[in-house]
């Protein structure tokens, strides 16, 4: 069976580019555009694993994360956080929110499934 990803991105090109890239990798991608919507994507569909943007409108990657981990069914779902916040103390942030891993914006086309492979197979242990 496939794999499932949940992507969280508000921006219509890195939805199109992640989306494009994961399933070239044989995943399949769902994508919403908020993170309420992502919240109720991830109690319905519990996916393999989350894609979350952090620069989100009305609620931040942050809190998304931290909804999701509130949620039992969710709390072993990885889920990366994609920012291009560039500030140092992020990805302490992202992880403390309940972030698994952290991958800094622009998408690197080259590398970024690879990234994702990598994280799931590590599972929720596995923070770089
Ligand atoms: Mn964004």
């Amino acid at each position: 069976m496939k794999r499932s990803i949940l992507l969280i991105e508000d921006n219509a090109q890195n939805r199109y580019l992640v989306t494009f890239l994961l399933e070239k990798d044989g995943y399949e991608v769902l994508s919403v555009e908020d993170g309420a919507s992502g919240i109720e994507a991830a109690r319905q569909r519990v996916p393999d694993l989350i894609v979350l943007d952090i620069q989100l409108p009305k609620m931040n990657g942050y809190e998304v994360a931290r909804r999701l981990r509130h949620d039992e069914r969710l709390r072993a779902v990885p889920i990366v956080a994609v920012t291009s916040y560039a500030t140092p103390g992020d990805r302490e942030k992202a992880m403390a929110s309940g972030c698994t891993g952290y991958i800094e914006k622009p998408i690197e086309p080259e590398t970024f499934a690879h990234a994702i492979r990598q994280i799931i197979a590590t599972g929720a242990e596995g923070a770089t």
